[in-house]
């Protein structure tokens, strides 16, 4: 098992997360693509999304590489996110790098567990209601899961944001 893999299929784990994996820089393996799919074998998930290749919105003329994956982990949100945080500096991932390029970008989506919030960390993430490069990924995986603060499965958050996005523009 690779430095930092999660053992999984145990049922005494008591908690299970979404984490979103996002690539639009080059790194040690290659395109964005192969940059999230080195990720996914370092967090050996239990079920992982396919891979979503996209044109990012704005000036830039990067792509991006998206997946989400199912986690099983003993560890606290802060815990986990901690060792989320040295895998994307082992990935080439610099700091200071919000919004920027970046090798890998890690995120908890949601968990078992409910809302967390503590400094730094919110969970369900505060954005991801609103973003499709989340949202189609994770509804091929765990539909039904249930967003606990709103109340809505993945499922149908999937099937709002896919709507506002075909709304005509208006100025
Ligand atoms: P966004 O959060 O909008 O996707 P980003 O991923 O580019 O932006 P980062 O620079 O990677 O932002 O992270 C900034 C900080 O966000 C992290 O240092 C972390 O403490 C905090 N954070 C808060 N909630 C979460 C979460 N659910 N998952 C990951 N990081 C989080
Ligand atoms: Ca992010
Ligand atoms: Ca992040």
């Amino acid at each position: 098992m690779s430095a930092g893999a999660i053992p999984t299929g145990q049922s005494h784990v008591p908690y299970r997360y979404a984490i979103a994996i996002g690539s639009n820089r080059r790194g040690r393996h290659g395109s964005p693509e192969r940059e999230v799919a080195a990720a996914l074998s370092a967090l050996a998930p239990l079920s992982a999304s396919p891979i979503i290749v996209s044109a990012p919105l704005g000036p830039s003329i990067r792509r991006f590489a998206n997946a989400v994956a199912l986690i099983d982990s003993a560890e606290p949100p802060p815990v986990l996110l901690a060792r989320l945080k040295g895998l994307e500096q082992r990935f080439g991932r610099r700091s200071g790098q919000r919004w920027g390029a970046r090798v890998i970008d890690l995120d908890i989506i949601l968990w078992s567990g409910g809302i967390w919030r503590s400094t730094g960390l919110s969970v369900p993430h505060v954005a991801f209601r609103a973003r499709r490069f989340v949202l189609d990924p994770l509804a091929r995986i765990a539909p039904d899961w249930r967003d606990p603060q709103t109340g809505r499965t993945v499922r149908q958050l999937a099937a709002r944001a896919r709507a506002v996005d075909r709304r005509p523009h208006r100025s």
